[in-house]
């Protein structure tokens, strides 16, 4: 990874003599790798669900009745796939807005408090009663940035909690102070992350475990989206884990993004 790819071209200089150029190109073939790579993942994540959509629809296309004992079961499973291609586009286009949106965001007055009462409520709508959802606010700060963003960044890391957290579990989402800096933060109880992978869970499309992400609904975009996020609000994001025990996802502002309450 940390070879130099050079381009060597040979161009004519005068009449009898020829110039050879050698020009650095790494970061442009890198920019290009990572670019085939996330059309690569896109298209494969597509295709699953549209092979078994068009599979089933093929099947009823070919009966003269279609039958509905069979199309009774047959429908959530369409369904089913048809809500991942949904979340999955979604997720793109909030990725390339993010992407396409101006390096700094515009401060406005973020009200934290409605915020964090609108998580909790999201929580417990993903959690359907199989956790115990907590939240403390003990900060003295309020924060200015995009609201919208920030309900993204941190509702992703409120559902990975819960999405990777076993029944009976707790997720914990704090708003405290810490010296000059104010923290975000998610814990939760769950499965935990193996050491080696946590400095690239920000990757599109990164995942510890393919099957159980795709199983729960995820899309492998929701913690690059985090980190986009993160960075437009000039906050830090930290990562602490550990198989079986749960994992801490922490999100820490300082200077101008820090209001007085
Ligand atoms: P996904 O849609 O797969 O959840 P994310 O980008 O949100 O995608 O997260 C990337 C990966 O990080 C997940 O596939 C999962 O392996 C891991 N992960 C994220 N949050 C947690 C968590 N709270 N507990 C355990 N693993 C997590």
């Amino acid at each position: 990874p940390n070879e130099k790819v050079l381009s060597i071209q040979l161009v004519p200089f005068d009449s009898t003599r020829k110039l050879l150029l050698s020009r650095d190109i790494t970061q442009l073939e890198r920019v290009q790798t990572v670019h085939r790579d996330f059309v690569a993942n896109v298209s494969h994540e597509l295709r699953t669900p549209l092979t078994v959509v068009g599979g089933f629809l093929e099947t009823f296309a070919d009966m003269p009745e279609p039958d509905p004992a069979m199309l009774k079961q047959f429908m959530p499973m369409m369904l089913e796939q048809t809500r991942r291609m949904q979340s999955l586009v979604e997720d793109l286009l909030t990725l390339s807005r993010l992407e396409n949106s101006p390096k700094n965001v515009p401060l406005d007055p973020v009200d934290i408090d409605a915020l964090l009462d609108t998580l909790v409520v999201e929580a417990e709508g993903l959690s359907q009663g199989r956790h115990t959802i907590v939240l403390e606010k003990n900060s003295r700060h309020g924060l200015w940035g995009s609201e919208k963003e920030l309900h993204s960044a941190f509702g992703n890391l409120v559902s990975n909690a819960v999405r990777y957290t076993p029944e009976g579990g707790t997720v914990t989402l704090q708003w405290r102070d810490d010296g000059e800096r104010s923290v975000f933060s998610v814990r939760d109880t769950g499965i935990g992350i193996p050491r080696e992978h946590i400095p690239r869970l920000t990757e599109r499309f990164y995942r510890v475990d393919r099957g159980r992400s795709r199983n729960n609904g995820g899309t492998g975009l929701g913690l690059a989206i985090v980190k986009h996020v993160i960075a437009r609000h000039h906050a830090r994001l930290e990562i602490s884990s550990e198989p079986d025990k749960g994992s801490c996802f922490s999100v820490s502002f300082a200077g101008e993004q820090l209001s007085e309450r």
